[in-house]
């Protein structure tokens, strides 16, 4: 019954590395296990390696041929601080880290795919294997791109992957411009004057100040970034120091914010320092606001999308890639590269057919292994193609 993939003998191969890595979970930054495993797999393959590329990223060079075009395929390597909650044969080793977000899969398919090309003539150009550290502090491909990723790999292109569930397994789901949204944090501090709970005019009570101001942070996208625009402002933290018959002096309030464009970021942290300012104005607190930028937008390029799209029709049909898919208020920190090259992300469907879907970051999470062979034959696909 399972469709012969031109990667269809390297399944058990990748199988196994990818329980493998599963069963020894480390995160970001910390993936020396992982990322020397990389590096002896790709040396075995004939791939030139290129290790400690930002801290625990792998870099391995294919050159075939005397073409000079490129291209950059993308795997993340980290795990998550998760206590894995499943009875697998291959479930974490390590109490409180668990590959919850599939990385262990990612990684897996982009060796089987290497090993594939390292074999076969059916390319002239180079191919780079971009293994990425940190992918869930979304400071790993900026720690690739700082050490001179794509000064010493200059690649034309470059693409990544994601399995994802909700959609069924083995189904793309990609699009041309902004895929996945930013991911901005956002602190304020509101500085009141502490008094006793049965005296509160002797004091500037931050609670009240600070509920006002939770209110008043809904409105951003309601009523000041156009409806058109797709944005979230959460707050997720209140934090304060007072107690039972105590008014706080002091009201934390912290928070995340999701857009898919800088001038709507822009807009919506102008936007929160003005009513802060006005909330605290009201009675007199003083406050401190910052605002940091975590993940950039994923957006991707129109050409590069349509032609990985083409190429993913070519392996599982055209009813099963959807070119208008994908779009989600999560982040990634592929966004990085795709600021400076051109290139497409890409989700492929993890959810097993007549099972209940598990979510990304659950403490069930199991890549599907049923990808190990689609992932690959669409990388390997791309490449021939791409590098006729
Ligand atoms: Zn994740
Ligand atoms: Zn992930």
């Amino acid at each position: 019954m399972t469709p012969q993939y031109k990667t269809s003998d390297l399944f058990n191969d990748m199988q196994s590395w990818r329980h493998d890595f599963h069963r020894h979970p480390e995160l970001g930054f910390e993936e020396h296990r992982t990322s020397a495993k990389v590096a002896e797999l790709l040396t075995g393959f004939g791939v030139e390696v290129h290790a400690g590329v930002g801290g625990t990223g792998v870099v391995g060079v294919l050159r075939k041929g005397a073409s000079n075009k490129s291209l950059a395929l993308r795997a993340d390597m980290d795990a998550l601080p998760i206590e894995e909650a499943t009875n697998l044969p291959h479930r974490s080793q390590t109490s409180g880290k668990m590959h919850a977000c599939g990385h262990d899969g990612h990684t897996a398919t982009l060796l089987g795919a290497a090993a594939y090309l390292a074999q076969s003539s059916d390319f002239d150009g180079t191919v780079y294997f971009f293994f990425q550290p940190a992918e869930e502090h979304g400071r790993g491909a900026l720690a690739m791109m700082d050490d001179g990723l794509f000064e010493r790999f200059p690649t034309d292109a470059v693409y990544g992957m994601h399995n994802m569930p909700s959609i069924p397994q083995g189904n793309f789901a990609t699009r041309t411009g902004p895929m996945m949204a930013c991911e901005d944090n956002f602190e304020i501090v509101i500085e009141g004057k502490g008094t006793h709970a049965a005296m509160p005019h002797m004091g500037i009570d931050p609670i009240v100040l600070g509920s006002e101001l939770v209110l008043s942070l809904q409105s951003i996208v309601s009523r000041t970034v156009n409806p058109i625009e797709k944005a979230v402002v959460s707050v997720t933290e209140f934090i304060t120091d007072g107690s039972r018959n105590i008014l706080p002096s002091q009201v934390t309030i912290r928070g995340d914010v999701r857009a898919f464009d800088q001038a709507i970021q822009d807009q919506i942290k102008e936007a929160m320092n003005a009513r802060v300012a006005g909330v605290c104005a009201t009675q007199g607190a003083t406050y401190t606001f910052s605002y940091s930028h975590e993940f950039v937008a994923t957006v991707n390029t129109a050409e590069e999308t349509e032609r990985a799209a083409d190429i993913a029709e070519g392996i599982v049909g055209e009813a099963r890639v959807n070119r208008e898919g994908g779009i989600v208020m999560g982040s990634e920190d592929f966004g990085h590269m795709l600021r400076h090259k051109p290139g497409c992300f890409f989700f492929l469907g993890n959810d097993k057919p007549g099972e209940q879907t598990i979510g990304l970051h659950s403490p069930q999470f199991d890549f599907n292994d049923e990808l190990l062979t689609v992932g690959a034959d669409f990388w390997v696909s791309l490449v021939e193609s791409e590098l006729k």
